[in-house]
């Protein structure tokens, strides 16, 4: 099994260029996407996620390392995923490690992508996903052929409770002192490699595409 992670800032863009890996044989994993499955099942952890999410800090740490460990104990050999929003710790980049090595795993690179703040806000702020499909689009910078309709399902998009400008401040400010921390741990193994992801979508993704071979 390998693991490719996308790291980088909320609305760096890790899900849209998750969306075109998906077509190269990545599994793509979203740790948010599956908490908000949670929600959506209004399971107990979904319960306790959502308010935590919405106020823009992260769940705990054995929650979502528990979430990638049943994943990953039932995979076929070979599979490659593409970890989108884990790990966001230092105990998860951990947790991880460990798992991997019992596993026989491997990390393979972590994508770093770098955007300046503003663009980040203007973003997340413009952000519309589809509840069915899970497509993500940009009022602006990603608009769907019909406003706030999604192209692949015809169903209305819809605005993410996170995704104010608050709150989107908030987790920028969770991001830097708890995630950032990875691109040290990460470069210290030589396995980060930064993107320019302040570029329009296409040419973000042929990049990402070009480090991953
Ligand atoms: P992340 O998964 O890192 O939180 P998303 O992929 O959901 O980020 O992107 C956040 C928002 O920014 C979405 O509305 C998306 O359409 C838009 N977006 C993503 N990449 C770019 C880009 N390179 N240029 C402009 N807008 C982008
Ligand atoms: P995302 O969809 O990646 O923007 O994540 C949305 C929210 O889900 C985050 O702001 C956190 O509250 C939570 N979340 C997602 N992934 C993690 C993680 N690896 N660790 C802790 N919280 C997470």
């Amino acid at each position: 099994m390998n693991v490719v992670v996308l790291l980088g800032p909320p609305g760096a863009g890790k899900g849209t260029v998750a969306e075109v890996l998906v077509g190269k044989g990545y599994i793509h994993v979203s740790t948010g996407d599956l908490l908000r499955e949670q929600i959506r099942l209004e399971t107990p952890l979904g319960i306790k996620a959502k308010k935590l999410m919405d106020g823009g800090q992260f769940v705990p740490d054995d929650v979502v390392v528990g979430m990638i460990r049943d994943l990953l104990k039932d995979s076929a050999f070979g599979t490659s995923y593409l970890f989108d929003g884990f790990p966001r710790t230092l105990v998860q980049a951990e947790k991880l490690a460990e798992l991997l090595q019992t596993l026989n795993g491997t990390l393979e690179k972590v994508v770093l992508l770098e955007c300046p703040v503003e663009t980040i806000v203007e973003r997340l702020i413009g952000r519309r996903t589809c509840g069915k499909c899970g497509s993500v689009y940009h009022v602006t910078f990603n608009p769907p052929s019909k406003a706030e309709t999604c192209d692949v399902e015809g169903c209305e998009l819809t605005q993410r409770a996170d995704d104010t400008e608050e709150t989107v401040r908030k987790r920028l400010k969770v991001y830097t002192e708890q995630t950032a921390p990875l691109i040290s741990y990460y470069e210290a193994e030589g396995l980060i490699q930064p993107i320019n992801a302040d570029q329009p979508i296409n040419d973000v993704r042929a990049d990402v595409i070009k480090v991953l071979g």
